[in-house]
């Protein structure tokens, strides 16, 4: 049985999935997170030369931000969806969409944030088990916050979602455990569906990049709720 280890960052939470199998590190920080890393591998028993493989919810400076020095020293496999190839390949964040006034407002302080560049060696592909590196899961494809956003969905109902959704307010430090959409989007239209087709296969604690951990029944009201808000505003108003 696969256990989730957060891995509270400065910006961010990278995840750790233990079990009867080598361990396995999903995301890997921002840069300068190195030292945060390595304390909670040895934290959780692990150490990062045994790691079976490198896998990113999406590439972000603060999901991918590790990972080319990681690797280096693991000598394992790294992976990520093929829509966020360009973004590992350049090594920044290239321009961010902003999602509402806030996230408009952030979006010029984050864009273009540097990391080390790295290159995928196995694609991160919808529907994937990862059954072959011991961990009972099955890739989702979640694009919206990136075009190659994914979820890690675990057989036993927990997910690691990334930046899919996000808990609380400044980064998580406050409440949590409250769902949000993330400040930022390549193409936000698409997130509803992301949304839908996550919580459909999932019943257990939602794992975000940032605060977290989410209850799927609190998502499932949030998601509801601002789609009847969504369909008030849509509604025409009758005299
Ligand atoms: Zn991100």
């Amino acid at each position: 049985m696969t256990v989730i280890h957060p891995l509270r960052l400065r910006l961010s939470n990278a995840y750790l999935l233990t079990g009867d199998h080598r361990p396995v590190l999903v995301d890997t920080g921002s840069p300068g997170d190195g030292a945060a890393l390595a304390a909670g591998c040895a934290a959780a028993g692990v150490d990062p030369g045994d790691l079976a493989l490198i896998l990113h919810t999406h590439v972000h400076s603060d999901h991918g931000g590790n990972t080319a020095e990681l690797a280096r020293r693991a000598r394992c496999p790294v992976s990520h969806h093929e829509g966020d190839r360009a973004l590992a390949a350049q090594g920044h964040n290239g321009p961010l969409r902003g999602v509402g006034l806030r996230g408009r407002l952030m979006a010029p302080f984050f864009s273009r944030t540097a990391f080390p560049s790295f290159t995928a060696d196995l694609p991160a592909t919808d529907g994937q088990r990862l059954d072959g590196f011991g961990v009972a899961a099955t890739v989702l494809h979640t694009p919206g916050h990136t075009g190659g956003s994914i979820s890690i969905v675990l057989d036993a109902g927990d997910a690691i979602v990334g930046d899919l959704l996000m808990g609380g307010h400044l980064g998580g430090k406050i409440r949590p455990g409250k769902p949000g959409f993330h400040y930022f989007a390549e193409d936000a239209a698409t997130i509803p569906r992301s949304l839908d087709r996550l919580l459909a296969v999932t019943r257990g604690r939602l794992h975000v990049g940032h605060g977290g951990p989410l209850a799927h029944a609190d998502v499932a009201r949030w998601r509801d709720a601002q789609r009847a808000r969504l369909r008030r505003v849509a509604d025409p108003v009758t005299p």
